[in-house]
């Protein structure tokens, strides 16, 4: 690619991570994890999930503690509170891998334009 298309590129991306601040700005607080729902049996013999078939739905929030996932059983009153603190922590979350994916790219840009200026200079000779 020659120079004057990655300059373009390098504007795009601060552009990007520009885009991203307010995320980062986030003041709620957010929980780490994620809540999902599931069919499952409750295990008495006498239910309808039992003898019918019919599952129940159960809401789950996962989430990592010391390098291994848990699964918590949410109660119906909680789940919006953990969905509400879990959409924000996703959301930090993806902003921050976009981060550091354009942080990436902003780097081999920078190489390629510090190389290209060096040849320049070396031809000033
Ligand atoms: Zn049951």
């Amino acid at each position: 690619m020659d120079i004057s298309r990655l300059r373009q590129k390098l504007n795009g991306l601060f552009d990007e991570m520009s885009d991203l601040r307010q995320s980062f700005m986030e003041r709620n607080p957010m929980l780490n994890g994620g809540v999902y729902k599931n069919k499952t049996k409750c295990g008495n013999p006498n239910c309808k999930c039992m003898r019918e078939g019919k599952l129940h739905i159960a809401w789950r929030y996962y989430y990592t503690e010391n390098g291994k996932t848990k699964i918590k059983t949410l109660k119906k009153k909680d789940i919006l509170k953990y969905q509400k603190l879990t959409e924000r922590y996703i959301k930090f979350r993806e902003a921050r891998a976009r981060f550091v994916k354009y942080h990436k790219e902003v780097l081999e840009i920078l190489n390629s334009i510090e190389a290209d200026l060096i040849e320049k200079g070396k031809k000033e000779l």
